[in-house]
């Protein structure tokens, strides 16, 4: 039998809820498609602040290195909020994507009919609405050079700088056109090529790379322009590719189209690492509860399967899953509405794992 192992960091506030939730529906899933998921736990972020005094232990790192998969839950918490930026649960976050050389980060956005009256478009722009962003993560603004404020003739400038290098370029890319493969087969590129010249580059390499992806339908869009379409046609969307900063913004904008937080998942893929975890973030407010939705976890773990285990099956049927799950009406507090049956995180996780085994059977 094939063995994955998936370092599972929970981290604060509801991590522990959502992770431990989103084990037992892949676990599942993984003895009905015949696969053993081996789990190991670690510490991140305040938790790993308070037992070893770092947020990202070296054993932490030393885990995440020799498994699969890494599975994170979600990091922070007012516990922690005055420690100086260097030393705070967010750290953990920032050291472990470093670590891991993860560059691509996939953000779905999808619109469940059952929950479409929470987006804020009107339902007839937002209803269908199902695509990827790929945001680049390592390059771009936030990391080119020279970077900082500096005095020119006596007053203040700031100066960052927007750069790629090809290789960078390409192999986001290609995960991208991988990706829309898998997908509808459709790819838009988001790029500003008609003002800036590293833009230029970023669309050259996509058009050369689409010569080794005939069958995927590909679209340039300015970026101005794709923040626009999002909104006004998001259903005509399949895969986005764009760079770190543009991505920020238009994941961001596609983000709250679905208009539930509690649904997001996310996925930053490297070469050889992966990293799964929810959108958003520890939620300090109802943690210890019971009550966290536990579908974003459920949902990055069902792209772990599809992107760094290859079954496809058992993606698929979690996916399905939460969807049936969603029109029987069970729903957690977040996106609770009348008439509708309210369940805990332990009450959804329950509902969404008969739904696997009534597919799967
Ligand atoms: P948040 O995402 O934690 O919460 C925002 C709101 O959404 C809250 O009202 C919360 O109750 C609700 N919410 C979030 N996830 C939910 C879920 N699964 N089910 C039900 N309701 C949910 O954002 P915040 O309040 O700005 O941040 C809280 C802490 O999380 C901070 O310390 C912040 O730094 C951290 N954070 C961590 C990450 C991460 O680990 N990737 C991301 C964002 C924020």
């Amino acid at each position: 039998m094939t063995t994955f192992k998936v370092a599972v960091l929970e981290g604060d506030g509801i991590g522990p809820e959502v992770v431990s939730s989103a084990i037992k529906v892949i676990k599942r899933v993984g003895e009905l498609v015949g696969v053993d998921l081996i789990f190991e736990k670690a510490l991140i972020g305040g938790s790993a602040i308070d037992q070893k005094g770092t947020p990202l232990p070296q054993e932490t790192l030393d885990l995440c290195l020799a498994s699969d998969a890494v599975l994170l839950g979600a990091v922070g918490g007012p516990k922690w909020d005055d420690l100086p930026t260097d030393k705070r649960p967010e750290r953990g976050l920032l050291g472990i994507r470093k670590a891991l050389d993860l560059y691509a980060n996939l953000r779905p956005a999808k619109v469940y009919e059952p929950l479409i009256a929470s987006s804020p478009l009107k339902e007839e722009v937002a209803r269908g609405t199902d695509f990827i962003v790929v945001r680049e993560l390592t390059g771009d603004v936030y990391y080119g050079e020279p970077r900082g404020i500096f005095l020119q003739d006596g007053k203040r400038v700031g100066i960052n700088t927007m750069k790629y290098t090809e290789e960078e370029i390409r192999r986001v890319v290609r995960k991208a056109f991988e990706i829309a493969l898998q997908r509808r087969k459709k790819l838009t590129s988001v790029d500003k090529s008609n003002v800036l010249e590293v833009s230029g580059l970023w669309k050259t390499v996509v058009e050369e790379e689409a010569k080794n992806y005939p069958e995927v339908e590909l679209e340039h869009l300015y970026v101005d322009n794709c923040a626009m379409q999002v909104v006004r046609r998001p259903s005509s969307f399949d895969v986005i590719v764009t760079g770190n900063l543009f991505g920020d913004i238009l994941s961001d904008e596609a983000a709250v189209i679905t208009g539930s937080l509690g649904m997001l998942p996310s996925a930053s893929l490297g070469e050889k690492y992966a990293l799964y975890e929810p959108v958003h973030g520890s939620a300090p407010d109802i943690a210890g509860k019971g009550v966290a939705n536990p579908i974003a976890t459920i949902l990055s773990c069902s792209m772990m399967l599809r992107y760094s285990f290859g079954l496809t099956k058992g993606a698929d049927i979690i996916e399905k899953a939460v969807e049936v799950v969603l029109q029987r009406g069970y729903r957690t507090p977040d996106i609770h509405a009348e008439g509708c049956i309210k369940v805990g995180t332990e009450g959804m996780t329950e509902a969404i794992i008969e739904v696997v085994e009534e597919l799967w059977h």
